[in-house]
């Protein structure tokens, strides 16, 4: 190595935050612990004792990019996952639930940490039953126009709507995240209605949507997420996301990086 890569690996090294270092070694872990399910901290920053799988496939839905390991939760959100995917009339893929006991991933996600979130995707195609080495490599298809205004309509139609709204108006739902621009467009349809209320604006999350779940029961250390604000959501708030403020880089908030609970260290390391 020449001197000058030395110095560039050695100021690259001093860039890397210590999270992926932390993230590394909970996407290493291969399996939950045991016991009783239980959820620490939050969805951004937590983990899960007693997580369970979620099957590679069922009624209603094949699992995708198996070889992660992400098929990971709270029974409840399998039980979720199970259930809606079943009454749901669709074959579902899918996506990223959680990691056997949860915590930070290296890559892809900022929460999914505490087994209580789950990437459903919005691809209402009938499915052929797929290997699970031909899942590996099916990709998604943004449902929304280039400059995010709205959903593209050649693509997004009333069905879609519907698979978001069952899902909102599932008890045990706390919020759903899909691209601000679907949001939009779910405003333009369906202004008013109360489970809009809970179907959230954010970046990406143009191909599928990220259901969360509220805190289960048995797990006085999860902690929930801010309260939505009355109403469908449909104001000027959403039309903040087509600001050029909104697409500025986020500084990360200053003073020492937050850490996991202390609960966690313990879930990292039992047997
Ligand atoms: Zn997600």
């Amino acid at each position: 190595m020449g001197d000058r890569r030395r110095l560039a690996a050695a100021f690259l090294a001093l860039l890397l935050p210590a999270l992926p270092v932390q993230a590394q070694s909970w996407s290493t872990v291969q399996g939950p612990t045991p016991g009783p399910a239980r959820v620490i901290g939050t969805t951004g920053l937590g983990c899960i004792a007693g997580a369970v799988e979620l099957a590679s496939e069922g009624p209603g839905y094949q699992v995708v990019r198996l070889s992660r390991n992400r098929n990971w939760g709270h029974p409840e959100l399998i039980r979720f996952v199970q259930s809606f995917a079943a009454r749901s009339g669709q074959d579902l893929w899918i996506g990223d639930l959680g990691q056997p006991r949860g915590g930070p991933m290296p890559y892809g996600h900022a929460s999914h940490q505490a087994g209580i979130d789950v990437d459903i995707w919005l691809d209402l195609r009938r499915k052929p039953a797929m290997t699970r080495a031909a899942r590996e490599n099916i990709s998604e298809t943004s449902l929304v126009l280039r400059d995010q205004s709205a959903v593209d309509p050649a693509r997004f139609t009333e069905a879609h709507a519907r698979l978001i709204r069952q899902a909102a108006e599932t008890p045990g739902v706390e919020r759903i995240f899909v691209n601000h621009g679907i949001k939009r467009s779910l405003c333009a349809m369906h202004r008013g209605e109360p489970w809009l209320r809970l179907v959230r604006p954010w970046f990406g999350h143009d191909a599928h949507m990220h259901v969360r779940l509220r805190c289960p029961a048995g797990s006085p250390d999860c902690r929930p997420g801010p309260v939505i604000p009355a109403g469908d959501g449909c104001d000027a708030g959403l039309d903040w996301w087509m600001s050029e403020d909104a697409r500025r880089p986020r500084p990360r908030p200053p003073g020492p990086r937050p850490q996991l609970p202390a609960a966690c260290a313990a879930v990292l390391r039992a047997n």
